[in-house]
Parts: structure tokens; C-alpha cells; sequence
């Protein structure tokens, strides 16, 4: 059952996700029609102003403020514990840091968007809590609208019980449907009759993180928002040639789970999915600095290798993503030997970036690295990850916001496409 609810999520995560991208479309196509676009102003959002932890580690209580009162559903997660609250879209204007310190029973929480109309809020618990009393109150006596959660102590017996389906409500933001477009999912999928089929290679590029999952983050800046507008740029980049088709995970800042971005590669049989990150070193663990090229394999190349791995990985449990009632994967052969060629190509496009990166970027002393990430486990897609740099060093992070280091990077990565699909394409011809 809750396996199910949560494949049910995923699938609407990809099916929202699949209406984003295909959102620009439709606007044309709305348009030409005398519809209206996107109904949704972002004025209109409720504006959240405070949020405050307050009690002991037997009862904790968070309060929201807010300038209207919204809906709200909450549910738990297990291993690691965690409560998640989606709400409507709100607009967050927090103190920076807010929810990174936490009191009680919450060892500290997170916000932002979780999909286009949906935003959460995932509270990491310091063990096994529930929820005991939870409202909205309104305005009144000179006080905002606040959202009130009162967390309180259980043991793991109680908590796992408060688990269980009947529980539970469902797995999707509160408000989804009330911004909903199918009507522009449905434009944007109808086949245009005239127009011809559109056979060029689609590049995938994935920024990492996105919404309630700020990524690595140091001196102001976020991974999610720096990774954003890097990828971006690649993509404006890669288009401009005309060759690619060019598809984005994410083109705001929503979080997007792991399994959908690998579902976008394989949905558009994509032939080149690229995952764009910034890693950061703990400071105990010194200084590093420069880009990294990391490809899939079953045991990491080094031991920096496995903690990044892991580190990205943790991005659904970060999101709020119940990381148990992850379809189990398909030990099969045939996907085994899809898998093996996927891999060959993966390593040569990883090759033929380091070499046109290390001439424009500086690189990592070991700039080519594999180990297990979950988003390039595609097994009919090469898939490449590419830490950037380091917001832990202070001359990546001066590249990382740099307009002019972004535009030499995305021209060495966009020649390394070229170089990829040149091969491609002149190795398959005399197969013909
Ligand atoms: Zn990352």
C-alpha cells in the first residue's frame, strides 16, 4: 500500500515535471488560442515571514507565520526520522540560516519548493517524534496567521505505527491540483499533424538539488542556485548549434527526486544526460579545489569518491522522499548489457570532457572519478556527473559566481558534446 502511494508520487513528480518542461509550449500554444497562460501570479503566494522552534526534547513546537492562512499535510518517515509538511506554494522570506540550528526534538529542517503549487518542509528529528497537535490559526489580536505544529516524544513502536496508510495522507503537495495545467499537458502532447518528427540527439542536463534541497552551500551562495544558472547557460550553449534537443530536469528551484531525473533521461531517450553539482570539503578534512568528472560505478575510485556518492545520494531523504519504498532494481541481463555499453560511452564522453575542460578549467588533481550515484544509473543513457569546484575553496567559489569562468566552462563542455556525437555519428554510418 504505502509502497504503491509512493510510486503514485514519483509519478506525479514526473508528470508535473514532464508539464514544466513542456510548459513554454504550451504558452505558445494557449496563446495562439486566446487562452490565458499560467493563472498563477507568483504575488500571489502567501508570504511566510518567521519560523520559530520552541520546548524541550519531550515536546517541541514549530510556529510559521504567515500573511494568510493556508492548508497543510503532514507525514513521518522513518530512517532517518523525519516529519514532512507540504503546504501550498508560499513564498519563504526566512532569515538566512533559518531552520540549519535546531531545539528539541528537531535537529533541523528545511523549505522550499517541492513541485510547481507545492512547497515542504522537512523536519530532521533528533528520534522517533509524531505529531500531537497541529493547526492554523488566523490573524487575530495584532498576530499574523501562524502555522503550529506540536511535535512530541514516541518511541519507535509508536512512531513506526503512526506509519501505517490509514495514518497517512497522501504523498502530494497540498495544493497541486489547484495549479494543475492539464489542459496545457494535454497542447503541449497533442502531435502537431504538419510538423515533422524532431530526430535530433537530446542532451539531458541536470542541475543538482533544486527547491526544499539547498545542496552544498558556503558563503552566501547555494549549490542548487549556482548549478541552476550554470546549466542553464550550458543548455543556452548546446542549443544554439541546432544539432541537440536540449531537456532540463528543472528550470526553477524545485526539487526534482533522484528516480525522475533518471526517468526524464529514459523517458526522452535521451543520448547524453550531464548532472551538474558543486561539492564543498569539511573544513577538518582540508583544502580542495577544482572540477571533477565522476561516471557510475559499482565500487567508488577512491574514498572522496564514496562520500560524495553518498552525499549526493542523500538528496530524497533531504526532499522528503521515503527511501524504502524505492522500486528495488531489476537484476537483469539484458539491462546488464544495455548497462555495459552505456558505460563504455559514459566513460569516452567523460574523456573527451576532461579534455577540452582541463585546457579552459582547472581540474581536480584526480579529475576522473566514479563511484555509485543514483542519478546516473539510467541503464540506456551515458550519464556524467560534474562537480564544478569546490564552494569550500575560496578561488572555485570566486569562479563559481563568475560570469566569465561560467562562459569558458560551458563552451569547453559544449565542444566536448560536439566531439561526442562527431564519433557517434561517423562510427554508426558504415554500419548502415
Ligand atoms: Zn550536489
Amino acid at each position: 500500500m504505502a509502497s504503491r502511494a509512493n510510486h503514485r508520487f514519483l509519478l506525479e513528480c514526473a508528470l508535473l515535471c514532464a508539464a514544466a518542461l513542456l510548459c513554454s509550449d504550451a504558452t505558445i500554444v494557449g496563446a495562439a488560442e486566446g487562452q490565458s497562460p499560467n493563472p498563477v501570479a507568483a504575488s500571489n503566494f502567501p508570504i511566510a515571514t518567521d519560523a520559530r522552534l520552541a520546548g524541550d526534547a519531550k515536546q517541541t513546537r514549530f510556529v510559521l507565520d504567515l500573511d494568510k492562512t493556508i492548508q497543510f499535510r503532514a507525514f513521518a518517515l522513518a530512517d532517518p526520522y523525519r516529519v514532512v509538511v507540504d503546504i501550498p506554494q508560499v513564498s519563504f522570506q526566512l532569515a538566512a540560516g533559518t531552520g540549519s540550528a535546531g531545539r528539541g526534538l528537531i535537529k533541523a529542517f528545511r523549505y522550499g519548493l517541492v513541485m510547481p503549487g507545492g512547497s515542504r518542509i522537512v523536519f530532521d528529528l533528533t528520534g522517533p517524534a509524531v505529531i500531537a497537535n497541529s493547526y492554523v490559526l488566523e490573524a487575530a489580536n495584532g498576530q499574523p496567521s501562524r502555522l503550529v505544529l506540536e511535535f512530541e516524544e514516541v518511541d519507535r513502536t509508536a512512531f513506526v505505527q503512526s506509519l501505517t496508510p490509514e495514518s497517512r495522507p497522501e504523498l502530494r503537495p497540498a495544493i497541486a491540483e489547484a495549479v494543475a495545467t492539464p489542459v496545457a499537458v494535454e497542447v503541449a502532447v497533442a502531435p502537431k499533424p504538419s510538423a515533422p518528427p524532431d530526430l535530433r540527439p537530446v542532451v539531458v542536463i541536470d542541475p543538482g538539488h533544486g527547491g526544499v534541497d539547498n545542496g552544498t552551500q558556503a558563503g552566501g551562495e547555494s549549490e542548487k542556485n549556482l548549478v541552476l544558472g550554470f546549466g542553464l547557460a550550458l543548455r543556452d550553449r548546446i542549443e544554439k548549434s541546432g544539432k541537440y534537443r536540449v531537456v532540463m530536469t528543472r528550470t526553477d528551484d524545485t526539487f526534482i527526486p533522484l528516480a525522475d531525473r533518471v526517468r526524464i533521461a529514459h523517458n526522452q531517450s535521451a543520448a547524453l544526460f550531464v548532472s551538474i553539482h558543486a561539492d564543498a570539503l569539511p573544513r577538518r578534512e582540508g583544502d580542495a579545489q577544482g572540477a571533477t568528472i565522476y561516471t557510475l560505478s559499482d565500487r567508488a575510485s577512491d574514498a572522496e569518491a564514496e562520500r560524495l556518492a553518498e552525499a549526493e545520494n542523500k538528496a530524497d531523504a533531504i526532499g522528503g522522499v521515503n527511501l524504502t519504498e524505492e522500486p528495488t532494481e531489476v537484476a537483469d541481463i539484458l539491462i546488464d548489457l544495455a548497462q555495459r555499453e552505456t558505460r563504455t560511452f559514459s566513460n569516452r564522453f567523460a574523456r573527451l570532457l576532461m579534455g577540452q575542460m582541463k585546457t579552459t578549467v582547472r581540474m581536480h588533481k584526480h579529475p576522473l572519478k566514479s563511484a555509485g550515484f543514483r542519478v546516473l544509473k539510467a541503464p540506456d543513457v551515458p550519464s556524467v556527473l560534474i562537480e564544478l569546484g569546490y564552494v569550500s575553496n575560496k578561488g572555485d567559489l570566486e569562479h563559481l559566481v563568475s560570469e566569465n569562468w561560467r562562459s569558458r566552462t560551458v563552451g569547453s563542455m559544449a565542444q566536448a558534446v560536439d566531439a561526442f556525437f562527431a564519433k557517434r555519428l561517423a562510427t554508426a554510418a558504415p554500419a548502415n
